[in-house]
């Protein structure tokens, strides 16, 4: 694209910023800038249209029954290079004091704690939290990342699950760290696959157990494609350069896919919590279609409000014909205000509640001025009793063998 079209299409997209940074020597239309056509320019990030529409806002303060939030962050791991969490040493980002009172206004009756760390980080992150609230707080475990290519990392990584267990840990939590980040040397050298074999042990030894794997692989579509003016999350990838897979060694979100399923065909016997909708809330299409090949698949549906509410009649068709497989979640994170959908605040709650239990239409799917993962808003599914029951808290239940 010539200079001088490229530059008036970003004036006309508002970006004002990058065409006043394209040189002007190759600028022969001067006189034909907004200036002289009495346009005003706005910078995207600065447009914070209000909506016109004249429709019912429910407010919902409290879910209809109890929740059990299975996708949560209270602790992370203190290290990490290059994407890979390395060591025991864990940060945590909130006190059981200080997240309890949000707990009891919004009904959330338990909180699953997904990156509890490992060894002694991992004994630390349940007795903070799941020893003294048993009724409120669980913890999963996280693989040793930083042993992976050592002789023996296999067994090594089997009996840790089993450790694990015994401490406490209720499942184990594979971040995307695996297929995008974790690397032959750990931190350098070719990407390791999703189905390498050295995993095999630790998938089978949460299967032995009764630990479900809450796993999140890839991201969204987007986020593989270019930058560009065509990329419907280009505001949140320009604020997040790292969150882009486009280039480097990155395999497709295709590969990434495919090589996570041959993982659920090999083990039948272990339970997969597929986070983020199976990590393709884009495609609910595609979603099914595993869910049919996969009976050991469960999805869970955080930070993903803004793709199952902007396409309602298909989502709730989905969560009446999975009503057994769909866990409430919301990848909720303590003070995570650089990801306004995640934020651990009471409104992070009623927008779900919103869109879980009314018809409302057209509102925020986060607690954000502009709407951060793409620049639209959603519309309730307004699902049955029945529905709500099992995904609040019947199917999480179940599969985390709790007494309800
Ligand atoms: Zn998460």
């Amino acid at each position: 694209m010539a200079h001088m079209n490229r530059r008036r299409w970003l004036e006309s997209m508002g970006i004002a910023a990058l065409a006043s940074a394209l040189p002007n020597a190759s600028l022969p239309g001067q006189l034909k800038s907004p200036e002289g056509s009495g346009k005003r320019r706005l910078d995207i990030s600065e447009f914070q249209p209000k909506s016109m529409l004249h429709v019912p806002e429910t407010k919902v303060s409290r879910s209809r029954y109890s929740v059990i939030d299975v996708h949560t962050h209270l602790s992370i791991r203190a290290n990490s290079v290059h994407g890979v969490g390395l060591g025991e040493k864990m940060e945590f980002l909130a006190t059981p004091e200080s997240i309890l009172p949000t707990m009891d206004r919004k009904n959330i009756k338990m909180m699953v704690n997904l990156t509890g760390g490992s060894g002694k980080g991992l004994e630390e992150a349940i007795q903070k939290f799941q020893q003294p609230h048993p009724d409120r707080f669980l913890t999963f475990t996280e693989p040793s990342w930083d042993h992976s290519n050592q002789p023996g990392y296999s067994k090594f990584q089997a009996d840790e699950i089993e450790r694990a267990h015994k401490a406490g840990a209720h499942g184990l939590k594979v971040l995307k760290t695996l297929g995008l980040y974790l690397r032959e040397n750990v931190t350098e050298g070719r990407l390791v696959k999703i189905d390498d074999p050295r995993f095999d042990a630790m998938w089978d030894a949460c299967g032995a157990l009764g630990m479900p794997v809450a796993i999140h692989v890839s991201d969204p579509e987007a986020f593989f494609l270019p930058t560009d003016r065509f990329n419907e999350r280009f505001e949140e990838l320009n604020n997040h350069p790292d969150w882009s897979f486009q280039d480097h060694d990155f395999p497709s979100n295709a590969e990434i896919m495919e090589a996570r399923n041959r993982v659920f065909a090999r083990h039948p016997k272990t339970q997969f919590i597929v986070l983020h909708v199976g990590n393709n809330a884009e495609n609910l299409p595609y979603v099914s279609e595993c869910m049919d090949r996969f009976p050991n698949m469960t999805v869970e549906m955080g930070a993903r409000l803004g793709e199952l509410g902007r396409q309602p009649r298909m989502s709730r068709r989905f969560f009446e014909k999975y009503q057994d497989r769909i866990l409430f979640g919301t990848d909720a994170i303590p003070n995570g205000t650089d990801t306004p959908q995640q934020v651990f605040v009471d409104q992070l709650y009623e927008i779900y509640y919103r869109f879980l239990e009314t018809e409302d239409e057209y509102f925020d799917y986060a607690p954000s001025l502009v709407p951060p993962q793409g620049r639209w808003r959603i519309y309730g599914i307004g699902l049955p009793e029945e529905i709500l029951k099992k995904v609040y808290y019947g199917n999480a239940a179940r599969l985390l063998n709790l007494k309800v």
